[in-house]
């Protein structure tokens, strides 16, 4: 028996990472995709853990922001699901949302989602199959410090590929961030590292670009709050170019 629960609950965290390790894949470069993202719901207060948060990558426009909600179920999903995540989306502050599940709805559940939820039909095997998994790999940020039997570590989720227009050149980056301690991923192609960035750090890679993590205030915030998101970004000598960001409400 022991062993069939620990089965279904890797089974379960496998299908929430594949369907983050999906949304990286399948979404443009305009949209940054977290998985397993925290945010301080706007209702309640409280930290509230989001399967996939995918949100505008530039600019403060939170109309694109959707979430994602892995249901590894053996049922069918119910109205209660549906309204359950109708809470979530609104304390996030998320106009659209999807819910995937492998094992279908009830007649209630699609007539409740209406317009602004969407449900998808996935198999763990489908998701298997339709991953490359070359968006995924081990965190070397702050999950290297855990210690080995203590909870699970990260893996890095690599979403943007970025090509910057730099005076004379292009440069290409890809950036990511671990799905348990958030930590920004860069890779570097000019010098080839691939380095972490915690909230509020700095790195210089190999062939000398600064890179550099701050948090900062959303200026369209109506509720006049701050510290809303941690912003990645590469320094160069005339300017401050944002390459991804990890909202925090
Ligand atoms: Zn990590
Ligand atoms: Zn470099």
């Amino acid at each position: 028996l022991r062993s069939n629960e620990q089965e279904s609950e890797a089974d379960w965290q496998i299908y929430e990472r594949l369907v983050g390790a999906f949304y990286a894949e399948n979404s443009g470069i305009e949209v940054s995709v977290t998985s397993n993202a925290r945010l301080e719901g706007q209702i309640s207060g409280i930290p509230r853990q989001i399967d996939v948060l995918i949100d505008a990558r530039w600019g403060d426009n939170l109309s694109r922001r959707i979430i994602v909600d892995a249901k590894y179920r053996g049922r069918k999903l119910t109205v209660n699901d549906i309204e359950r995540f109708e809470g979530m989306m609104k304390d996030c502050r998320a106009e659209h949302g999807i819910l995937i599940c492998p094992n279908g709805w009830s007649q209630g559940a699609k007539r409740r989602a209406q317009d602004a939820i969407t449900i998808h039909l996935l198999s763990l095997a489908e998701l298997e199959a339709r991953t490359s998994w070359a968006s995924i790999e081990k965190c070397i940020g702050e999950c290297v410090h855990i210690p080995r039997k203590r909870s699970r570590k990260g893996l890095v989720i690599w979403d943007g590929n970025h090509a910057i227009n730099e005076e004379e050149r292009i440069a290409i980056v890809f950036s990511g961030k671990c799905d348990v301690c958030h930590n920004f991923h860069v890779w570097c192609w000019d010098c080839g590292e691939k380095f972490a960035l915690s909230h509020e750090d700095e790195h210089q890679c190999y062939c000398e670009r600064n890179w550099v993590t701050a948090i900062e205030e959303e200026t369209q915030d109506p509720t006049g709050e701050t510290l809303n998101a941690v912003h990645l970004l590469l320094s160069t000598p005339h300017l401050m170019l944002p390459l991804d960001r990890l909202q925090l409400r």
